[in-house]
């Protein structure tokens, strides 16, 4: 089941780059190298496609970002992150360096009537007031009767470990 790790890279100008990650970051896995990052202004990390990691991929992820952050000029955002990587921005010292923010994660909820599990992309800034927003701006869902089920919709994820990567960094502007 494990798809072999890899990214994309997307040049938006000549300092400003998108790279967009699939698969599985483990031990195999080829990171983008520091040189290729180390002129860049801007730099979004997206993480949609990848939602596994392990303890390898977590060091080479680490020591890629420990050389990322000491670029002054250089801001970095992460998006599309899923609850496996959130875990990790959450619990290890520098997987989210400090010139990085989080602009985009997944919400996982449960219909407790229809027994499903749904996830929804959220932005940081419209979940910030707690994860619990993210069920009040639900619009549609696939599920049987939604909206009716709404409120039968639960977090299927820690409310406040989720989100505690906030309290280490910035408010946004
Ligand atoms: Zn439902």
């Amino acid at each position: 089941m494990s798809s072999q790790f890899n990214f994309k890279v997307e040049n938006l100008s000549a300092d400003s780059q998108i790279i967009s990650f699939r698969g599985y970051l483990d031990e195999t896995a080829q990171l983008p190298s520091y040189e290729s990052l180390a002129n860049l202004k801007s730099l979004v990390f997206n993480f949609d496609g990848s939602r596994i990691i392990n303890s390898s991929g977590i060091k080479m992820w680490v020591q890629l970002m420990s050389q990322l952050a000491l670029l002054k000029d250089l801001k970095i955002v992460f998006q599309n992150c899923h609850p496996l990587i959130l875990d990790q921005i959450n619990l290890i010292e520098g997987f989210l360096p400090k010139n990085a923010e989080v602009e985009s994660l997944y919400v996982m909820l449960f219909c407790e009537k229809c027994e499903k599990e749904f996830d929804v992309c959220k932005k940081v800034s419209d979940i910030r007031p707690g994860l619990g927003m993210a069920i009040r701006d639900l619009k549609e869902l696939d599920c049987e009767n939604f909206p009716e089920c709404r409120k039968f919709i639960t977090l299927d994820m820690h409310p406040d470990k989720t989100l505690s990567f906030l309290r280490r960094t910035k408010e946004t502007k």
